[in-house]
């Protein structure tokens, strides 16, 4: 298949790395040209001047961008190239409403729209292994299943559109609030005078082993050595759609609310770029 990719960022340069990996044609567009010429060469594939241009040359779109702002505005360009028969895939974090609302904007074009977000880091998006939430009419996710299954695995097939990216929220909910359970655990054992090493060595072998609490151990056990892999703003942005969500369907998440207020605290002191297990750091400082 002829696939575009737009958005090279710290997930999509490596999910798009992985879609030329898997055989398909790829033509790539990112606001920062730099990264699209870069990652072009590399792989073998072609530069679009613009959304539009990408949509044009490409049977299957996917987009990985930063959050809601950033997907209306590629949109607003993107399906001025799109006709029937052709597949965008949003994979990006959006609010249930954005995913909804982009579908609508597409179908309105004829051509299919299919919201994917992904679960999982950096880490598995360079071994292929995100898991995927797939949603909307399931001809369409069925038709772009053979590039999803080269992005990661499992492809779960979630329902109709905005079903993708409520799920995605929820599990994003969880993950915030075992961040902040990590945090405040380290810093308990920390003070009480156990190594800090060892005490995570042992929340790694404990029930509470979660894989995003095996996967952050360098970023909470020896801060700063390790490559951003997910940022303390984009966290940010994930929990104000959560609690958005939550407002909008009158649902009560105190813990959310709390995780939320330690991770603005962090970033107004000047950490928003640094990873979201930096919290640990943020709250040792504190004393
Ligand atoms: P990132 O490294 O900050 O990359 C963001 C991408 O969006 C870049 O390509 C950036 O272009 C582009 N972008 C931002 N604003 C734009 C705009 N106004 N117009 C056009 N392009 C714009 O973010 P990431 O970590 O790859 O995350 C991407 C998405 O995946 C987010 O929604 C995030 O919540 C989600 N996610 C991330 C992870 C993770 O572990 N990092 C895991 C699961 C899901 P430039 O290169 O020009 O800045």
């Amino acid at each position: 298949m002829r696939v575009g990719f737009i958005g090279l960022g710290r997930m999509g340069s490596l999910m798009a790395r992985s879609v030329a990996a898997g055989g398909h044609e790829l033509t790539v567009w990112n606001r920062t040209t730099a990264k699209a010429a870069e990652l072009a060469a590399d792989v073998g594939g072609g530069v679009a001047a613009s959304p539009q241009a990408l949509a044009e040359a490409c049977d299957v779109v996917v987009t990985m961008l930063a959050d809601d702002a950033a997907v209306e505005s590629v949109y607003r360009d993107l399906i001025e190239g799109l006709t029937p028969g052709k597949t965008t895939i949003d994979m990006s974090t959006v609010a249930v409403d954005t995913a909804r609302q982009t579908a609508q904007q597409v179908t309105a074009t004829g051509a299919s729209h299919v919201d994917a977000p992904v679960s999982g880091s950096t880490a598995a998006a360079e071994a292929r292994t995100l898991m995927i939430m797939a949603a909307g009419e399931p001809d369409a996710v069925e038709r772009v299943v053979p590039v999803l299954e080269t992005i990661g695995s499992p492809v779960l097939r979630v329902g109709g559109s905005g079903a993708g990216a409520t799920i995605k929220l929820a599990i994003n909910s969880i993950i915030y609030a075992i961040n902040q359970a990590v945090t405040e655990a380290l810093l308990l054992a920390e003070k009480s005078g156990v190594d800090r090493a060892l005490a995570y060595e042992a929340f790694m072998n404990s029930a509470a082993a979660a894989p995003v609490v095996n996967y952050r151990q360098k970023v909470f056990v020896e801060p700063g050595t390790t490559p951003v892999s997910f940022t303390v703003d984009l966290a940010l942005k994930d929990m104000e759609l959560i609690l958005a969500q939550a407002a909008s369907t009158g649902t009560g998440m105190p813990a959310q609310e709390a995780c939320q207020s330690i991770m603005q605290a962090a970033s107004d002191a000047g950490m928003g770029d640094e990873d979201m297990g930096m919290t640990a750091v943020y709250m040792r400082r504190l004393g």
